[in-house]
């Protein structure tokens, strides 16, 4: 199967693909970690975008297509992406769509974490003292809340329409979270 998690940054995404991937042998396709591995091996790609990333904007959606056809195209990961961060607005689900289609495969499953932007804020934060990611502050936490909200809700519009999404309160405890996510999974 091939999955699509969503969330504001700080929702928790990543922690729970993490559970799914190693749950289900899925792979974790994280376009922002992907970008942010970019700028740190100082490739050509890395310099092209590191200004766009650390201003909280989002890569053109020709430059993240590229990317992610590199994966569905591989057939080590085929039926077993989850995509995390991608796709972020209506361009990129039709590409999507069209690139999953040219290598005989689709969607299975849109899972949305719901968080408020407070709870948001607060674990950037938190995540900012850990992790020290150059584009996790305050102020940027709220403009890439504001992003994801205005950019992503047409996209999660789309997938509800095709029947695909679930939505999940992501206000919880990491293991009840967890254990929703599998119930979902074990219908599909
Ligand atoms: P994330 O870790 O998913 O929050 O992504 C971090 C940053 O990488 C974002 O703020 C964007 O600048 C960039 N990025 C990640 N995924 C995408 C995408 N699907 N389209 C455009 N830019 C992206």
């Amino acid at each position: 199967m091939n999955l699509i998690i969503f969330g504001p940054p700080g929702a928790g995404k990543g922690t729970q693909a993490d559970f799914i991937v190693n749950k289900y042998d899925l792979y974790q396709l994280s376009t922002g970690e992907i970008l942010r591995n970019e700028i740190k091996n100082k490739t050509e790609l890395g310099k092209e975008i590191s200004s766009i990333i650390n201003s909280g904007s989002l890569v053109s959606d020709d430059i993240v297509k590229k990317l992610v056809e590199s994966f569905i195209s591989d057939k080590r990961y085929q039926d077993r992406l989850i995509f995390d961060g991608y796709p972020r607005n209506l361009t990129q689900a039709k590409n999507l769509k069209e690139l999953l289609g040219k290598y005989g495969q689709k969607i299975d499953l849109v899972l949305k974490l719901s968080v408020s932007l407070e709870i948001v804020k607060k674990r950037i934060l938190e995540r900012q003292t850990l992790e020290q990611r150059s584009d996790d502050s305050e102020e940027l936490a709220i403009k890439r809340y504001k992003t994801y909200e205005k950019s992503t809700e047409p996209v999660i519009e789309y997938y509800k329409k095709l029947n695909l999404l679930k939505v999940i309160d992501g206000e919880r405890s990491i293991d009840q979270i967890n254990k929703e996510i599998g119930d979902i999974i074990s219908l599909i």
